[in-house]
């Protein structure tokens, strides 16, 4: 089955055929690091994680890069008003990023490029666009002739060629709001250097010191790890315009060559239906986040949504989250006490995608139908869906005790869960050091239950929840679970 994907750039769904038979090239914006993480930003990079882990369970390799703007107009002002170095603030919030990236289980890109090293790149790359004819020098600044690039507007739809003046009067205004420069010779351009003030980091440059604009250094790292065209490049939907849309006109002018085949944009994170962002003050942190919920949770939450729609942030969302999430352990955990139990051999391989059981497994309706899913522009909503219709069979066969295929199924259910959603499945409880002393009470107990002293054993009972477990008595025994 074909892998359809939504690319902005053609406004349809779309068979994904990358350039190479079987390699993936893949690059997402990264953070500006001048503060701390929200969860608008946690949602884009999970989205692509389970993007680029899918692609990888399709049997696709992935290059996946993802930058750090790490000298920027953002970091500069807010440096100056907290009074610290612009690469001492941006080496905090990279490290923060770092730190939040392993909670929500991100597997690290093949490289972390990040602008301060990439330099002469870049310069490289405007004195390429202004020998073209595409760019001007002003003042010691560089500019991007817009009107010069005939299909400029064409990924946001703001095309000049088909309605010129409509498009041209809204973008000026967008661009006056974002970037107001009289230096410029068309409101329309945009900074691909800007000259440095006094007192600002710069890098020496054939136009004077000075600092990239914004949006050159993604089409120049892009360039630089993964070659003139991608297969895939992504971001969240509020970098369409005029940031995507800069880096198509910047390196299509450059190359001559379609810049990326499928432009994939992930929607927002709204609160009562609006966007959750700084500038509107009604975000959330992930520190705060974290602190009432477990990052997994917040990871199973921000993919319980297809990637494209808005995702209504509330507590009762996440709570929601919590308790699918926490129903999604217990059945993994129950099955392991009852491997325990019963002795049978979990896991069937560590390599479980390779093994002759996996591939049967793999070949389950219930595979088929979450690929499926996958498949139409990676439905997470409904490949969990499919992942909860596979827990419901592992229930039914605990159920009707019929566990010889207990590991096969668990293996798979760890498998979708774990290599291919990127949620992480704790240790199970049979795993887990468990103190003697509370063995010891729940020994006790079934004694009593056996002698018929039903008061002993409530007491008993009450004695292991007071040290935080809870017994669970099922046909293979007192199962201990740890109070959530
Ligand atoms: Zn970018």
């Amino acid at each position: 089955m074909p892998i359809l994907v939504y690319n902005t750039l053609t406004g349809k769904k779309e068979e994904f055929i990358p350039q190479e038979d079987k390699k993936i090239k893949m690059y997402v914006c990264g953070i500006t690091p001048y503060d701390t993480c929200h969860l608008g930003h946690a949602r884009c990079y999970v989205v692509f994680d389970v993007i680029r882990r899918y692609l990888e369970y399709r049997g696709y390799q992935v290059d996946y890069i993802q930058n750090f703007t790490d000298i920027d107009d953002k970091i500069i002002k807010r440096s100056q008003e907290l009074g610290v170095k612009p690469a001492d603030l941006a080496e905090k919030y990279v490290q923060e990023f770092l730190l939040y990236s392993e909670k929500l289980n991100l597997k690290p890109p093949k490289a972390y490029p990040r602008v301060t090293q990439m330099m002469s790149q870049i310069i490289k790359m405007i004195e390429g666009l202004v020998k073209k004819g595409y760019a001007y020098e002003s003042d010691g600044n560089v500019f991007y002739s817009v009107r010069k690039f005939a299909e400029y507007g064409k990924l946001s739809k703001r095309n000049l060629v088909g309605d010129p003046d409509k498009a041209v009067k809204s973008m000026t205004e967008e661009f006056r709001r974002i970037e107001p420069d009289e230096r410029k010779n068309d409101p329309l351009d945009f900074a691909l250097w800007k000259a440095s003030k006094e007192g600002e980091p710069f890098w020496v440059s054939p136009w004077g010191k000075g600092r990239p604009g914004w949006h050159i250094e993604c089409s120049t790292m892009s360039m630089e790890y993964l070659g003139e065209t991608l297969d895939i490049h992504g971001g969240g939907q509020d970098l369409i315009f005029p940031h995507h849309e800069n880096e198509i006109a910047q390196s299509e002018a450059y190359t001559g060559k379609q810049f990326v085949r499928y432009w994939l944009h992930n929607g927002f994170v709204t609160i009562n239906k609006e966007k959750m962002s700084k500038s509107l003050g009604n975000f959330f942190t992930l520190e705060e986040i974290f602190q009432k919920f477990d990052p997994l949770v917040v990871r199973y939450y921000l993919i319980s949504q297809h990637y494209r729609s808005p995702l209504d942030f509330s507590n009762a969302q996440l709570e929601q989250a919590r308790s699918a999430w926490e129903s999604l352990i217990d059945t993994y955990d129950f099955a392991h006490f009852i491997f325990s139990k019963k002795g049978l051999k979990y896991p069937i391989t560590p390599a479980f995608a390779e093994a002759s059981v996996g591939r049967q497994l793999l070949n389950h309706s219930i595979t088929k139908r979450f690929e499926l899913a996958m498949d139409d522009d990676f439905n997470t909503a409904e490949g969990l869906a499919q992942i909860f219709s596979l827990r419901e069979e592992i229930i039914q066969r605990i159920k009707t005790q019929d566990i010889g295929s207990l590991p096969g199924l668990i293996s798979l259910y760890r498998y979708l869960i774990e290599d291919v959603l990127g949620l992480k499945l704790p240790e199970p409880l049979t795993a887990q050091k468990i103190d003697d002393s509370i063995l010891n009470l729940l020994d006790q107990r079934e004694k009593a239950r056996k002698n018929n002293d039903f008061t002993l054993a409530d007491n008993l009972r009450k004695e292991i929840e007071n040290k935080d477990y809870l017994i669970e008595d099922t046909p293979f025994g007192p199962r201990l679970k740890k109070k959530s």
